[in-house]
């Protein structure tokens, strides 16, 4: 056996935008560099001790150590329920409309199998997260893109994908808040999807990971809280952001039953489920207290003024967003979003992202995380200044 006989679906796969940013950040360590690293979305602050003090208390029970449900635990897709009817007035049915993931990401990814034939045709966002295009790809279905630009509130234009797209499509992405670009998007632009997938018979898988992370006093809104889309759409939330729980792998996904079983078919023929124990540390943040939350968002809110302030007086031309943990600004004129991501990096130590990492219409623009503290983000700004 030889490298040669592998598939070609591995050779046709870019590298993982962030492999690629952890290979150039060592670099400059390795050449002495103090760098500050803005570059990967992971929260820095710890999960909320509530949540793994729920963990602790359920890692001993044995019921916790033999397989655990497919679909997640009655307890836990019911905690899922409840929250999306506190959180965005959506009601759902437990059993039927809410399935629990190993991290949306893997929900994301296994959608593709759940839903599409060789052939298909999907939308997606550009720039997007990379795993609904490739998980796409890897079911031999067509992605055509839809360009996400400033002009437009980083939200496709509707009335700009072409008809023949539109009617050819199965599945239309879309993601708010949106990474990498912090693009918002209204109760107003939902409907304008959801009467635009009844014209074109369209399923729309939301992701909704940012869904708590927000800057001011407008949460973003859910898909499913417009009536037409409720029969025709996969919604996909996540803990990871919500309450620093990237490390844990766990997540949801609601929206219509038949796909949200499309989806639970899938995974019950690939994975085995979720650790009970990971699952109720889920329902204890899912049904927990709002106040570690709200303090989280006050955390970002402080960075973000700092970091924006800085980078502004550094001459940036910064983009207003009021979502994400993200900052996002133009790079200058004569650079491209690569070329500028390598300056920062070898002039001011910094990592950022190009947000062409999620697509070529990410071209000019780059993106700062705000998952570093208070000194690294002031040293990030002092530095650029
Ligand atoms: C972080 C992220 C996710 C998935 O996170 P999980 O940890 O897998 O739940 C999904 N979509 C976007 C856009 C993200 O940034």
């Amino acid at each position: 056996m030889t490298e040669a006989r592998l598939p070609k679906r591995l050779s046709t796969l870019p590298p993982y935008p962030f492999a690629e940013l952890d290979r150039l950040k060592q670099q400059a360590m390795d050449r002495g560099v103090d760098v500050v690293d803005l570059g990967v979305g992971d929260p820095d602050l710890p999960t909320p001790p509530h949540i793994v003090e729920a963990l602790c208390a359920a890692a001993p029970l044995a019921e916790n150590h033999r397989y655990p449900s497919y679909l997640g635990s009655l307890a836990f897709r019911e905690a899922v329920v409840r929250y999306m009817k506190r959180r965005f007035g959506v009601e759902l049915d437990a059993q039927s409309e809410a399935l629990a993931l190993i991290g949306s990401k893997e929900g994301i990814a296994h959608l593709a199998l759940a839903l599409l034939d060789p052939g298909d045709t999907v939308l997606v966002p550009d720039p997007a997260y990379p795993v609904c295009a490739i998980s796409a790809q890897f079911v031999g279905a067509k992605v055509v893109p839809m360009p996400l630009t400033r002009k437009n509130g980083f939200r496709p234009r509707l009335e700009d994908i072409d008809t023949r797209d539109a009617n050819r499509a199965k599945v239309m992405w879309l993601n708010y808040p949106n990474n990498p670009t912090g693009g918002v998007a209204s109760i107003d632009y939902w409907r304008d999807v959801g009467a635009f997938a009844v014209d074109h018979d369209l399923l729309v898988a939301s992701d909704a990971a940012y869904a708590e992370i927000y800057v001011d006093d407008t949460p973003p809104v859910s898909a499913l809280e417009v009536e037409t889309l409720r029969d025709r759409t996969i919604e996909f939330h996540s803990l990871s952001k919500t309450f620093n729980m990237t490390g844990w792998r766990v997540g949801f996904a609601v929206g219509a039953a038949w796909m949200v079983n499309a989806l639970g078919t899938i995974k019950t023929n690939v994975d085995s489920g979720i650790f009970g124990a990971v699952q109720q540390a889920a329902i204890a943040a899912l049904d927990g207290p709002t106040e570690p939350v709200a303090q989280m968002r006050t955390v970002y809110r402080r960075r973000r003024k700092r970091l924006v302030e800085g980078l502004r007086k550094a001459g940036l031309d910064v983009v207003d967003t009021t979502a994400t943990f993200y900052v996002v600004a133009a790079v200058p004129a004569g650079e491209t979003a690569v070329t500028y991501t390598g300056k920062l990096l070898e002039d001011h130590g910094i990592v950022c992202l190009p947000c062409t990492a999620f697509g070529p219409g990410g071209e000019g623009f780059v993106r700062f995380s705000l998952t570093a503290d208070d000194e690294r983000i002031d040293a990030a700004a002092r530095r650029l200044t």
